[in-house]
């Protein structure tokens, strides 16, 4: 064996299949594209797929965005990108090309994972419920669905809001729950009032969101079985709106980085009083 290949063969790690999803797109030469997936057993990965651009390619139409496919990949070490050698569509969530909403939820789902889904950790229920989810955002309740997804994301990256204690000091909430509290994205959760005038980006949560907050985040710890727990499907449409607000603002000061497509998810905004 040359010296020049056995260097070449330090860098490959092994060739494996898994099903993936395809979080972003981008054309890398005339013909390739580089990819970032969703793997069920890999994590995130970036990998080139060469050929990729070509209309009768190796790959036919299976890595546009948001699909899910079965893939084989040659897994580089030393920060490389892998190479895709095989893709076949599994699901394409076709319904979702048709209504727009529930494309900008499904779109924002892909942001949200292609910003903190972490290479080489592995998620496989979450990746499970996930494709269950893009299913699911072909009915009536596009913002319950998206708001349950984002509740189980938030507990799988371990970024749940603090809401039982004040996120500054520490010190526990007692009953009762006061009308107003203060929330703050940047701090990332409730403050009390002896921290509020010195926290960042506070803002008033009225009492009965931080209560359905505070009940669709306990039902997201709960066991596997009870955490599909499907009570935001009962809320109203204006009711999630306003949490996915909130957790939108709260997931790009955690993340640092802006959710773009969070702009298609704005709630009414209540009038003083409300
Ligand atoms: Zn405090």
């Amino acid at each position: 064996m040359s010296a020049r290949r056995s260097r070449a063969e330090a860098h490959v790690v092994a060739t494996e299949k898994t099903t993936a999803l395809v979080l972003r797109t981008t054309d890398f030469s005339e013909t390739s594209r580089v990819l970032v997936l969703w793997t069920r057993e890999f994590g995130k990965v970036r990998a080139l797929a060469k050929g990729a651009r070509r209309l009768r390619g190796a790959f036919e139409s299976a890595l546009d965005l948001l699909n899910c496919c079965d893939i084989v990949l040659i897994r580089k070490t030393s920060g490389a990108l892998d190479l895709l050698t095989e893709a076949r569509l599994r699901e394409c969530f076709s319904h979702l090309r048709g209504q727009l909403q529930a494309y900008y939820a499904a779109s924002l789902i892909a942001e949200i994972l292609s910003i903190c889904a972490q290479e080489n950790d592995p998620h496989p229920d979450w990746f499970d419920q996930t494709i269950t989810t893009l299913r699911e955002l072909g009915g009536q309740e596009v913002y319950a669905v998206l708001l349950h997804w984002e509740l189980r994301a938030l507990r799988e990256v371990g970024l749940q809001p603090v809401l039982d204690h004040c996120v500054q000091c520490r010190q526990p909430f007692v009953a009762p729950v006061a009308d107003s509290l203060t929330w703050s994205a940047v701090a990332g959760g409730l403050v009390c009032p002896r921290c509020h005038v010195a926290t960042p980006g506070r803002r008033q949560l009225p009492r009965d969101l931080f209560l359905q907050l505070r009940h669709l985040v306990a039902a997201s710890n709960q066991t596997p079985r009870a955490a599909h727990d499907r009570s935001p499907l009962t809320l109203p449409p204006q009711t999630c709106l306003e949490l996915l607000h909130l957790l939108h603002e709260y997931w790009m000061h955690q993340l640092g980085q802006p959710l773009h497509l969070a702009v298609y998810f704005q709630p009414i905004q209540r009038s003083a009083g409300q």
